[in-house]
């Protein structure tokens, strides 16, 4: 059981840092969320962080999602699921039923298909819309100069509340421009909710304005 150990550890660590980057770039104490990221893990390794506390975990596969936070979910009061990972429409269904957070929408197809499950199921999942800030062929997210009118359409159209915005910055570049591109959208937009900011770069997100941040490794250890 030595990981869990390391787990509860490794969490205790990561909560010292986003306290001391609040403290440093002048934001408000537990102006940051964590979002716990156990994609990969089994259960028995997110167990002990709960027990340590954590709520807020987030996923990148629906599936695999399906197969371990029904029962977590069930034994836990006030779990909070978010999926991070690129949606597919045969999904969406699925993603809705589990998710409380969908923070990967970043086309027109699957907030259609949102919008559809969300009046189907009468559950009301909080939305972000992904933005791919360094324009990246292979990555998912909608591009930053078309993002205003995207969630304009999914406000105005299909009747979506957007909450927050999201992006992944290019792995070999500075991380800083993409998260204050992020920011920028987010506040032209009237958007409150920056999800941005993860293992190696979660100080650096806070600094410009991150109100979530997205920690794996750091907790969970190399997958
Ligand atoms: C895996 C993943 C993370 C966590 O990455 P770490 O480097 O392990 O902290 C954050 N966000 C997304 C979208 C991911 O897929």
């Amino acid at each position: 059981m030595e990981h869990s150990v390391s787990a509860r550890e490794n969490l205790e660590r990561v909560r010292a840092a986003i306290a001391a980057a609040e403290t440093e770039s002048g934001r408000k104490s537990s102006a940051v969320r964590l979002v716990a990221v156990s994609k990969t893990k089994p259960a028995e390794e997110i167990t002990p962080v709960i027990a340590a506390g954590q709520r807020v975990f987030g996923e990148n596969r629906v599936q695999e999602a399906q197969s371990k936070w029904p029962e977590l979910k069930a034994a836990t009061d006030g779990i909070e699921l978010h999926l991070i990972g690129p949606l597919q429409s045969n999904k969406t269904a699925d993603a809705v039923a589990l998710f409380d957070v969908i923070q990967t929408v970043d086309r027109e197809k699957i907030a259609r298909e949102i919008a559809k499950e969300i009046t189907k199921q009468g559950k009301h999942p909080r939305l972000y819309v992904q933005v791919n800030t360094g324009s990246e062929p292979q990555k998912a997210g909608i591009e930053p100069d078309e993002a205003a009118a995207f969630i304009t359409l999914c406000r105005t159209e299909l009747g979506l509340t957007i909450d927050g915005l999201m992006c992944i910055p290019p792995v070999d570049e500075n991380p800083g421009p993409h998260f204050a591109l992020l920011a920028k959208i987010a506040r032209e937009n009237g958007i409150d909710t920056l999800s941005m900011g993860m293992s190696d770069d979660f100080e650096t997100a806070i600094a410009f304005g991150a109100t979530e941040v997205r920690v794996g490794s750091a907790i969970f250890g190399a997958r």
